[in-house]
């Protein structure tokens, strides 16, 4: 098992990464997050030979982080050289367009990306793509669905397979009608009913977005067309992900709703460390699946067709999408208007080639730019 870094260390993944790694024993040779908080520094001080980069810390968060010496460095390069550094495992759960260069670095080096920063390969596709394979570099997906689908996929013949299926939980909105969605507000947004995640991925859940984020990262770790990639609404969140194949044999991937899971096949894949668990209680439990409303849910379409356009088209969804979510987090906009933000954002903004992380940064500021001129229209 390779050496880890942890970026993103004190947001959700980089906790449960931190909780995995102790719990399997593999080594943890960096950390990161955006802020010196109190939690980064005890994380520091459980992992005294670690490297740390803190972002964008306060000037006193700096202060206080000198007391960590010469393993300290600050700014989002520094960020990213400890993702660079050769023979790591990097978990990135950075959160945002923040995650993509240490991404790229990670795989320039010749590292395993153990990948849990959505923007890395829905806003930068094009570019970390093309990175993976240097020197040796590999994704492996941490995000359920996605790990799913790579151990369903593994060692299979890309003409065995049919389609691919992600699940998606319907999140707390799920049945409900266009005026139910449209009267919606943030605290029922928060309510996820399966999984416990960090606030703007949870309202993504919510709209659908998040699956139609995940539909796009899926053509691009696996190499599907978005004929070729589907959503079902799996309200258990059980079934992780689904295969199915040219004989016409579905494969499922199955099992608890818990992110230390994937974390920890992340780490270990192609071997499984032990969990201690009791058996799984299959006699009980039911499965059942839904197709998901388009109407109601457009980020599913919007998906979709940012996806097919190509090119820069995704990094505007995702760049306008958490303008959007944050504006309705903060209230200034309805549950419904998240959507019109994007759509109206992926029309304004022309679509264009993206060869460097320099390039889906500037596709990024225009989008927000752009949906944040939107926001007083809603
Ligand atoms: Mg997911």
């Amino acid at each position: 098992m390779r050496p880890l870094a942890v970026l993103g260390a004190t947001g959700s993944i980089g906790r449960q990464a931190l909780e995995v790694a102790a719990d399997i024993g593999a080594e943890v040779v960096a950390v990161a997050a955006r802020r010196g908080s109190d939690e980064l520094l005890a994380v520091a001080a459980a992992h005294p030979a670690a490297r740390v980069a803190i972002a964008a810390p306060s000037g006193d968060e700096r202060q206080r982080a000198t007391q960590l010496g010469s393993r300290v460095a600050f700014g989002a390069d520094a960020v990213a050289a400890l993702a660079a550094e050769p023979g790591l495992t990097v978990v990135n759960g950075i959160v945002g367009v923040a995650g993509l260069a240490a991404s790229a670095a990670a795989l320039a080096a010749g590292n395993r990306l153990a990948l849990a920063n959505k923007e890395s390969l829905v806003a930068g596709g094009p570019v970390v793509s093309a990175l993976v394979g240097t020197g040796g570099s590999e994704i492996v997906p941490v995000d359920s669905e996605h790990s799913a689908l790579f151990q369903l996929l593994a060692g299979r013949d890309g003409h065995e397979v049919r389609r691919l299926v992600l699940t998606a939980s319907g999140g707390p909105f799920r049945g409900f009608t266009a005026d139910q969605v449209a009267a919606a507000t943030p605290a029922a947004a928060l309510r996820h009913p399966t999984w416990r995640m960090g606030p703007r991925i949870t309202v993504d859940s919510a709209t659908l977005m998040n699956k139609a984020l995940e539909v796009i990262e899926a053509h691009h770790l696996f190499g599907y067309s978005y004929e070729a990639i589907d959503v079902v609404v799996h309200p258990q969140s059980l079934v992780h992900g689904i295969i199915e194949l040219s004989d016409g044999a579905l494969l499922a991937h199955f099992g608890e709703p818990d992110m230390r899971i994937p974390l920890r096949f992340a780490l270990t894949h192609p071997q499984r460390a032990v969990r201690p668990a009791a058996p799984f209680p299959l006699a009980g439990t039911s499965l059942t699946f839904e197709a998901p409303d388009f109407e109601v849910f457009p980020a599913l379409r919007l998906g979709y067709e940012a996806g097919r356009a190509g090119g820069s088209a995704p990094a505007v969804l995702i760049a306008a999408e958490e303008i959007a979510v944050g504006a309705f987090l903060a209230g200034r906009i309805g549950f419904s208007s998240i959507a019109v933000v994007v759509e109206h954002t992926l029309h304004d903004v022309a679509i264009r080639d993206l060869a460097s992380v320099a390039d889906v940064l500037a596709v990024d500021a225009e989008a927000r730019a752009v949906a944040t001129g939107h926001l007083g229209s809603c």
